[in-house]
């Protein structure tokens, strides 16, 4: 059995077999919704906080500006621009990728979502550029923002 007492901070060790999970993550309420829409209508919703005339992407309950409680959902499109990016040579597991992948943050309305960027060289890729979320086919999508494939360039 797993006790956290037994581990030796000094000495890097491994695990091997199975690792108990005490505990669940749970999106929460708006993004639960926001997981939801994105799986059964291919939707990107933000919520609005009227008084500061923001839309967050991806919603919340509450307004971190005005601490408003948010309750308007809304369709935000499937498309952003790139903020910023990365581009990594290297896979989840650390070993070397076989190509270059662009991770980029895209700006969605007054918020927006860290995700891939493909359909372009990496260095073509640029601040400001327009892009599009492509979705997994209806039947494969899961509620997850795996249900986005990547997001290319458009326009
Ligand atoms: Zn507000």
């Amino acid at each position: 059995m797993f006790s956290p007492f037994s581990i030796n901070f000094e000495s890097p060790t491994q695990w091997h077999g199975d690792l108990p999970v005490t505990s669940r993550y749970t999106a929460g309420i708006a993004l639960e919704r926001f997981f939801i829409a994105l799986r059964d209508e291919g939707k990107i919703l933000g919520i609005r906080c009227s008084r500061c005339s923001k839309t967050y992407v991806p919603p919340t309950l509450f307004c971190p500006q005005c601490l408003t409680e948010l309750q308007e959902f809304v369709d935000v499109g499937l498309h952003g621009e790139i903020y910023t990016y990365t581009i990594s040579y290297r896979n989840l597991d650390g070993s070397l990728s076989n190509a270059p992948q662009v991770i980029a943050f895209i700006k969605i309305a007054d918020g927006g979502i860290i995700h891939k960027i493909e359909g372009i060289p990496p260095h073509q890729v640029f601040i400001g550029m327009k892009v599009a979320a492509v979705l997994k086919p209806t039947a494969e999508r899961s509620g997850s923002i795996l249900d986005i494939c990547a997001f290319k360039p458009f326009g």
